[in-house]
């Protein structure tokens, strides 16, 4: 249908378009650079208990200042990866700068209390075997148990009804890694799904998306995050609020019957040094 635009307007649009794929050529390229230089980093972002502000947990969150190209999003350089084996490359990364990390700030933690570090992963993924065996790897290279180890995972992840994916999931499971549907509300989501994955145990916690925290102080947004609330009381799993940015949204939250949540209102991801400070002063 391009042929009947307009002269200007298809010049216009196959313009765009072009410079679409050499924004994406050039990110990749300098992504599979940065990763073999080691020029990526993690960040911590505090996941609190909202009742008393104390910290629970803390999410990884990858981050990437390039020379050239200045920060990148993670949104932008992982939507690339995610279609080729760099994921891979990230995730390790990750997970073994955070479980470094991690291991610093339980160091004065015994092990009923041990602080706990959650890690993004793709759907992808999932369909690897290998992964369980290589969590527990890297945790006991650190000398923490798997279950200090939270993957957090897109809806489409845990729709995925593959064999392969099951068997992962179950692993996961029996090594006591905890695994949590990240962003959930805005997506494809199947409640009959969710009731067997945590029914198998195989789902710990929802994190619910930040944009209903985002709309909070609307009738709308109280509605939808109380039925969200309902529903992971009845499943017996934890209910996580994302994007809290000031007192009036915690304050809901609270009231709702919320017990766990991040967002800027706390703190900002930051980085490891900080990370282990903030638990050595909490
Ligand atoms: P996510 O997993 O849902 O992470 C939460 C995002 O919300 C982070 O953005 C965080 O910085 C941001 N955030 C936290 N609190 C607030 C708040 O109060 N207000 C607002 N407006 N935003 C807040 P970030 O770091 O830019 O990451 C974006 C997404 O990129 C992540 O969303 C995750 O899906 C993906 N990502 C980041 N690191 C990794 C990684 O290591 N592996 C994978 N697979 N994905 C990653
Ligand atoms: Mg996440
Ligand atoms: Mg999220
Ligand atoms: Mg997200």
């Amino acid at each position: 249908y391009a042929a009947k635009r307009s002269g200007r307007s298809a010049h216009r649009f196959y313009r765009a378009d072009a410079d679409r794929a050499s924004r994406r050529l050039a990110v990749s390229t300098r992504l599979r650079n940065a990763i073999k230089a080691g020029e990526l980093s993690v960040e911590y972002q505090p996941v609190h208990d909202l009742t008393d502000s104390t910290i629970v947990g803390f999410e990884a969150l990858a981050r990437w200042n390039d020379d050239t190209l200045g920060s990148v999003s993670p949104d932008e350089f992982i939507a690339l990866a995610e279609r080729s084996p760099l994921i891979d490359e990230i995730f390790e990364l990750v997970l073994h700068q955070s479980l470094a990390t991690a291991a610093v700030w339980n160091s004065t933690h015994d092990s009923s209390s041990l602080v706990g570090i959650s890690v993004n992963i793709a759907a992808r993924q999932l369909r690897d075997t290998s992964l369980p065996g290589r969590i527990v790897g890297a945790a006991d290279a650190v000398g923490l148990p798997p279950s200090c180890v939270t993957l957090e995972l897109t809806e489409t992840a845990l729709m995925d009804e593959g064999p392969r994916t099951l068997r992962v999931l179950s692993a996961l499971r029996d090594a006591g890694i905890r695994v949590w549907m990240d962003d959930y509300g805005v997506g494809y989501s199947n409640m009959a799904r969710l009731g067997d994955l945590s029914a198998a145990g195989i789902l710990d916690g929802v994190k619910i998306d930040r944009t209903f925290v985002a709309d909070l102080p609307t009738a709308r947004a109280e509605t939808l995050l109380r039925m969200f609330f309902t529903m992971t009381e009845s499943l017996g799993v934890t209910a996580v609020a994302e994007g809290i940015e000031n007192d009036e949204q915690l304050q809901v939250l609270r009231r709702l019957g919320y017990r766990y949540g991040q967002g800027w209102h706390f703190a900002k991801s930051m980085p490891a040094t900080a990370a282990v400070q903030l638990v050595l002063d909490d």
